[in-house]
């Protein structure tokens, strides 16, 4: 599909779940997941207007953002997928946002990063709201002492972020996610994915991921 169609319909899918919930479609960043892509399918996005992307791998984003920034100003780049520590430093050079801040080690590395480099990078505590470790995320009961971590070593967290089990209604996950953000005092929700972003605005999200509904399917 040509991209311009297909950003045009999500956003008019945001804007109809907007009307449903009574929100405001600004509330919501549309982050435009582009692992696996490269510059040809990324730059028509680019073209139609849009400037928020995500990449899940520091390395891949490394050899293809420096390039697309410097011929398209205002690109706004996030990292959705699990970080290694030993990655912090580059991570913190190249994003503007990092949604998956899941333990007190990468708080350590994160802190460091940001002193070295001078950045401050808004993040996203990622929620491990379906109990599957391998996922990602830190559990439910560990979340208030790793945002108490995160806030002593000066790292702006501005929300919480989830990636709910496949394959089953999402929206408990994306309710208990809200209700976290409440408790703690976060306003940002990064939630909801291609088949799911509109339950997902729904119930609060201010960030959704979208990438296979922009890019089409993935081979990898
Ligand atoms: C790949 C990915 C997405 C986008 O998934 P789609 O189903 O293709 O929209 C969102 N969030 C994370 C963390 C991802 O890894």
């Amino acid at each position: 599909m040509n991209a311009a169609l297909a950003l045009s319909e999500i956003h008019d899918r945001i804007a109809r779940a907007c009307r449903i919930a009574r929100r405001e479609p600004d509330e919501i960043t549309l982050v435009a997941i582009s692992k696996t892509h490269g510059a040809e399918a990324i730059e028509p996005l680019l073209a139609a207007g849009h400037r928020v992307f995500g990449e899940n791998r520091v390395q891949e984003a490394q050899a293809k953002w420096p390039a697309l920034r410097a011929a398209w100003p205002g690109v706004e780049l996030h990292l959705v997928g699990s970080l290694q520590s030993n990655k912090a430093q580059d991570a913190a050079e190249l994003f503007d946002c990092i949604h998956s801040l899941d333990r007190p080690s990468l708080v350590t590395a994160l802190a460091k990063a940001f002193d070295r480099t001078g950045r401050r990078v808004p993040c996203f505590v990622q929620v491990d709201v379906g109990e599957e470790p391998q996922k990602g995320g830190c559990a439910v009961s560990d979340l208030p002492g790793l945002l108490e971590a995160a806030r002593g070593a000066d790292i702006p967290v501005i929300g919480l972020m989830c990636v709910p089990p496949a394959d089953i209604e999402p929206a408990p996950f994306f309710a208990l996610l809200d209700k976290l953000a409440r408790d703690n005092g976060l306003a940002g929700l990064s939630m909801g994915m291609s088949g799911d972003f509109e339950t997902a605005v729904m119930l609060g999200a201010t960030h959704v991921r979208v990438g296979s509904a922009l890019f089409g399917t993935r081979n990898t």
